[in-house]
């Protein structure tokens, strides 16, 4: 089977959205930007046994890609539109490319994002998703807009990634109920589209949680110039992870564990009360703690001061 028989057959799906005027096919996808929108675009690479194990199931390898790269346009506010996606295989494997596209439409299909290219490539496993979504003028989340006194919160709860890789790596024994929950929290973690459509108007910094929460936040704190106090008895925690760990090992993950990819996003005092009533509606996010004047994150247990060690991952540290 060559290149152009896999695309056709694996990658290349009628255009859905009427957004797209020419789909894939040809040098370049025509598609229309939405009227008086901005264009919001990311891109993600995931390298075989860097970000996934290279022996794993091509249907979740393409589940998390997609989630991850769709993430990015979560945390900034905007919605999915469409994406493309540069794939280096090793072989033709017919079997592996139809599961990967299995999963890969799967998520696509389920958050209404429309593969319009690609690029398909021979050599060492590696995934290059490229998302593009659209978000009204000046109402994108950006890192840069964090002030002292606004609340910090996150959506979700932390630690569940953590505790996946350390089930995969048998580092952790978990019941097979929290063993499921944790998988498919790290193979399917869903962008929280919801929760930034929601949000929009009422925050003033945003990211999405992939490096850990300190690493993350840490990256609000320096685009914003300000700190951050977080207390560590508020960090939200699933039942999976309460069951499974040490109160101290909680802590670590939640605060420094990877892979989560909820938001954590800061709230000016004045807009505190509207995103206390979407909680109250139903909204999933926890108040974690308050941005600072001093530079640098401080945390907290129950009053006490609390020592952190470890930052986020960084790939040439
Ligand atoms: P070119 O030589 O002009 O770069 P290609 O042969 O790489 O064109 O691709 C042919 C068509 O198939 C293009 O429309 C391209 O966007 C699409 N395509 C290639 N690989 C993929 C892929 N993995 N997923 C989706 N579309 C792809
Ligand atoms: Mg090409």
């Amino acid at each position: 089977m060559n290149e152009f028989d896999l695309i056709n057959r694996y990658f290349k799906r009628g255009a859905k959205c009427n957004t797209v005027t020419l789909g894939i096919g040809d040098d370049c996808s025509l598609v229309q930007i939405p009227q008086g929108q901005q264009l919001a675009i990311s891109v993600d690479t995931l390298v075989a046994d860097v970000h996934f194990p290279a022996n794993g199931d091509p249907e979740q390898i393409a589940e998390r890609a997609l989630c991850v790269s769709l993430s990015d346009l979560a945390a900034m506010g905007a919605r999915p539109l469409w994406f493309t996606l540069s794939l280096t295989l090793p072989n033709a494997n017919e079997q592996w490319v139809g599961a990967f596209s299995a999963g890969l439409f799967r998520i696509a299909s389920q958050f209404g994002c429309e593969l319009i290219g690609g690029d398909t490539t021979k050599g060492p496993l590696a995934i290059s998703i490229q998302v593009m979504g659209s978000v009204e003028p000046g109402k994108a989340f950006t890192r840069g807009g964090a002030e002292p006194g606004d609340r910090v919160y996150v959506t979700g709860n932390l630690g569940d990634g953590a505790a996946a890789l350390a089930i995969m790596e048998r580092r952790l024994k978990a019941d097979s109920e929290s063993a499921h929950y944790l998988n498919d929290r790290y193979y399917r973690p869903g962008p929280r589209f919801y929760e930034a459509n929601a949000l929009i108007g009422h925050v003033s910094a945003a990211i999405d949680i992939s490096d850990g929460l300190l690493a993350d936040l840490g990256h609000i704190c320096n685009a914003s110039q300000v700190g951050a106090e977080i207390f560590v008895e508020s960090l939200p925690l699933s039942a999976a992870v309460l069951k499974c760990a040490s109160t101290q090992q909680q802590h670590q993950w939640a605060l420094s564990g990877g892979d989560d990819y909820q938001l954590c996003f800061t709230v000016p005092q004045q807009h505190v009360a509207a995103v206390e009533a979407l909680i109250d509606q139903g909204l999933k996010a926890s108040v974690i703690g308050i941005v600072s004047r001093e530079m640098g994150i401080k945390c907290s247990l129950l009053g006490e001061s609390f020592a952190t060690t470890t930052t986020g991952y960084n790939h040439f540290g």
